[in-house]
C-alpha cells in the first residue's frame, strides 16, 4: 500500500524509532515480532472474539436523519461511543494485551494524560489478570480524579509524576524509564498512533477494524462501500487512522482530520499541531510538533483533554504533507455548539473530542447526495461537567 509504513518505520520523512540506546532491546523485540503475531490465525481469532463479545463490536453505522436534514446532506455516524468503556480506545488496548501475552509479558505499563487511555489499559489488565502500572502527571492526577479512582478500582497502580510540568509528557518519560529498567517482563501500551516504530503502525492496524466495518455497513445501507468523505477528530490520531485505514488507497474518498483549535489557531492556546507546528522529534518519533523558535515543545491547550497533545502521529504528518488527507481545526466554541446540535437533533451526547469532527460540517460545502461519515470516537458521559458549566443547565 502506498501509505504503508516502510521497513524502517517511516511514512515519507516522518516516523522512525528515535530511541535511546538503552531502549533498543525492547523496541527491537516488538519490531521483529509484531506482524508475525498479529497476523497469525490464533491471534486474529482471539482478537475478533474479544472485539465482538467484550468490546461489543461491530459498532453501529447510524444514519443521522435529523442532522442530515439540518445540513442538507446525508450523514452517518460510526458509533465508537457505544464500545465498552465508551470510546475507540479499547480496540487498541485489547489488541496490545493479547500481543503482550504472546510475547510472554506479565506486567503492563502505560502513560495517561486525561486518564482515558489509563482506564482502557487498566480494563484489559483486569480482563487478563496482568499487573498494571499507570504513570500520570501529578497535576493530571488532581484534575482527573474520577479516572484515577476507576483505575484503582480496576486494580491498577497509579504513579503520580512530579517532574517537569507534571503532565502527559513527564508521565511518558517516566514510563519509558520504567520500560528500560524492566525489559524482560514488561510491555508498554501506548494509547495512540504515536511513539517509536512499530507503535504507529501497530495501533493503526488494531484501530483499522473501524474502517473495515464501515465498508460493509456502507455497502449494505447505501449500495456502495465508498462514502464521499470521512471525518474524524485528531489528537494523536488513532481513531482517525482507524477510520481512514481501509480507504487510504481509494483516492476518491475524501479524508478529513479535525484538530483542536482551542481558543483559536492564531492564539497561543491551541492544540492544532498541523496548523501551527514544525517537524521535530517527540516521543521517539519524527513528526509535526508544536514548538517555539528554540525547538522547545510548547504546552498545548484544548477544552477536550483527549486532544490536548503537542504532537500528532507520523502517519498524519505524512498524509497532510502529501495532501491525501485534509486537516481542519475547530475552536472550543464551535465544538460546544456542535455537541449541543447533535444532542438535540439525534439524542446522542458526544465526547468533546468527537464533537470536533461534527463542528467541521459547518466548514464544508455539502451536497444533498454526499455521503458523510463521522467517526463518533466517544461518549459525552465523561464531559458532562464541562457541558453543564457552559450551557448552565
Ligand atoms: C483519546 C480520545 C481521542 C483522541 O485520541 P486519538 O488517538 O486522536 O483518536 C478522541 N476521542 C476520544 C473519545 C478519546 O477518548
Amino acid at each position: 500500500m502506498k501509505y504503508d509504513v516502510n521497513e524502517k518505520g517511516y511514512y515519507g520523512e516522518f516516523g522512525g524509532a528515535w530511541i535511546p540506546e538503552m531502549m533498543y532491546a525492547n523496541i527491537d523485540e516488538l519490531r521483529r515480532r509484531y506482524l508475525e503475531i498479529i497476523e497469525s490465525p490464533e491471534f486474529k481469532n482471539e482478537f475478533e472474539q474479544l472485539l465482538k463479545n467484550y468490546v461489543g463490536r461491530p459498532s453501529p453505522l447510524y444514519f443521522a436523519g435529523r442532522l442530515s436534514e439540518h445540513y442538507g446532506t446525508r450523514i452517518f455516524l460510526k458509533r465508537e461511543d457505544l464500545n465498552h468503556t465508551g470510546s475507540h480506545k479499547l480496540n487498541n488496548t485489547v489488541g496490545q494485551i493479547l500481543l503482550a501475552q504472546k510475547l510472554g509479558k506479565t506486567r503492563i505499563i502505560a502513560e495517561t494524560g486525561a486518564g482515558q487511555h489509563g482506564v482502557a489499559t487498566a480494563t484489559v489488565c483486569a480482563l487478563k489478570g496482568l499487573k498494571c502500572v499507570v504513570y500520570m502527571g501529578a497535576l493530571d492526577v488532581k484534575r482527573q480524579a474520577p479516572n484515577v479512582k476507576k483505575m484503582k478500582m480496576l486494580g491498577a497502580e497509579v504513579v503520580p509524576v512530579h517532574s517537569g510540568n507534571k503532565t502527559l509528557k513527564d508521565a511518558t518519560n517516566e514510563a519509558m524509564r520504567d520500560w528500560i529498567n524492566n525489559p524482560e517482563d514488561t510491555h508498554y501500551i501506548i494509547g495512540s498512533v504515536v511513539g517509536p516504530h512499530p507503535y504507529p503502525d501497530m495501533v493503526a492496524r488494531f484501530q483499522s477494524v473501524i474502517s473495515k466495518e464501515m465498508k460493509s455497513q456502507l455497502l449494505e445501507q447505501t449500495g456502495s462501500e465508498f462514502p464521499t468523505r470521512i471525518l474524524a477528530c485528531v489528537g494523536g490520531g488513532s481513531n482517525a487512522a482507524g477510520a481512514f485505514y481501509h480507504y487510504l488507497d481509494d483516492e476518491q474518498v475524501e479524508l478529513i482530520g479535525v484538530e483542536a483549535a482551542g481558543k483559536g489557531v492564531e492564539t497561543s492556546e491551541t492544540a492544532a499541531t498541523l496548523q501551527v507546528g514544525l517537524p521535530g522529534v517527540l516521543h521517539s518519533s519524527k513528526t509535526m510538533l508544536m514548538q517555539n523558535s528554540d525547538g522547545q515543545i510548547t504546552e498545548p491547550y484544548s477544552i477536550s483533554a483527549g486532544l490536548d497533545y503537542p504532537g500528532i502521529g507520523p502517519l498524519h504528518s505524512y498524509l497532510f504533507k502529501c495532501g491525501r488527507a485534509k486537516y481542519l481545526a475547530a475552536t472550543d466554541e464551535e465544538v460546544l455548539k456542535a455537541a449541543l446540535l447533535l444532542t438535540q437533533k439525534e439524542g446522542i451526547i458526544p465526547a468533546l473530542e468527537s464533537a470536533h469532527a461534527l463542528a467541521a460540517l459547518e466548514k464544508l460545502k455539502l451536497k444533498p447526495d454526499d455521503v458523510n461519515v463521522i467517526n463518533l470516537s466517544g461518549s459525552g458521559n465523561k464531559d458532562m461537567e464541562t457541558y453543564l458549566d457552559y450551557f448552565g443547565y
